[in-house]
């Protein structure tokens, strides 16, 4: 059940493998929302190797930690994460996007998926359900912690804020959400489309503790949430991130939130986030269309 302790070393190459496959699952299924995958797969793989407590083997198990991935559409690199954390072979994945698979573009319900606690991608209701689960801890008596990521543009929906007040006034200490702060959203920038800043302060006033951090740094990460660990309230972290973070011809380039890469950019991004020849394997594989 503990977590492992991987070292910034492990884990940054951990986020490099699990990159890779995102954009080349991308690419085979002909499925979309890479740019969103990206910013928060160093957040998924630090909370998954050295922060929840699981067991892969009985993932129901009563104890587990509690994990929801909020903005859904980043369902592609969480089923990456799930596969290389041990819940199921990563070559199951090759059925992605096909039709009867039950990987698709967002988490399936719980009981199709081991490791998935909501279906979630209609936006705003991963909070709610966290919170929920958090509060049902006070009544089956287990010690059981609660995360969620968020995207920086689901703090648009009404239901982010009303749980937010509900999670303060109930004292759901055991609540940690992260928010995917990539300052774009499906079409365009957050900012510019509902404004959020200041974002932590908004946060605070609702009652939260909260802290702001660099989302691709494991060292703030660890730092933060440890300095927030003893706090009553429940916890946000706003994890300031970069749309297509890894891949330099996608970061901050909001086209990337559908576009699909070629087989020369699942080459390119290969070879900048140095991943052996070996494991591109491309050929003999034919894309999906869904056109
Ligand atoms: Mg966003």
């Amino acid at each position: 059940m503990n977590p492992t302790t991987l070292s910034i070393p492990q884990l940054e190459a951990l986020s490099r493998t699990i990159r890779f496959r995102t954009i080349r699952n991308s690419h085979l299924s002909g499925t979309p929302h890479l740019g969103s995958c990206l910013s928060c797969t160093d957040l998924l793989v630090w909370l998954y190797w050295n922060i929840l407590r699981l067991n892969t083997k009985e993932p129901k198990t009563e104890q587990r930690d509690r994990f929801i991935l909020s903005k859904g559409h980043a369902a592609p690199v969480l089923f990456q994460v799930l596969a290389e954390r041990g819940f199921y072979s990563p070559n199951v994945l090759d059925a992605y996007g096909q039709n009867g698979s039950v990987f698709g573009e967002h988490p399936p319900t719980p009981d199709h998926l081991a490791g998935i606690e909501a279906a979630t991608g209609s936006l705003g209701h991963g909070l709610p359900m966290a919170l929920g689960m958090a509060l049902a801890s006070r009544i089956t008596q287990q010690p059981y912690r609660v995360f969620a990521i968020l995207g920086d543009g689901e703090c648009n929906e009404g239901a982010v804020w009303e749980a937010a007040l509900m999670a303060s006034a109930q004292k759901a200490s055991n609540l940690t959400i992260f928010v995917d702060y990539n300052k774009w959203q499906a079409t365009g920038r957050s900012n510019e489309i509902l404004g959020l800043t200041p974002l932590a302060e908004k946060w605070k006033a609702f009652g939260w503790s909260c802290l702001e951090i660099n989302g691709h740094s494991f060292e703030e990460m660890e730092s933060a949430y440890h300095s927030l660990s003893s706090d009553n309230r429940p916890k946000a972290i706003i994890a300031n991130t970069l749309k297509g973070k890894g891949i330099e011809f996608m970061e901050d380039d909001n086209n990337w939130h559908y576009r699909i890469p070629t087989a020369d950019e699942v080459r390119q991004s290969a070879s900048l986030l140095n991943i052996p020849q070996d494991q591109i394997q491309l050929d003999g594989r034919k894309p999906i269309s869904h056109g």
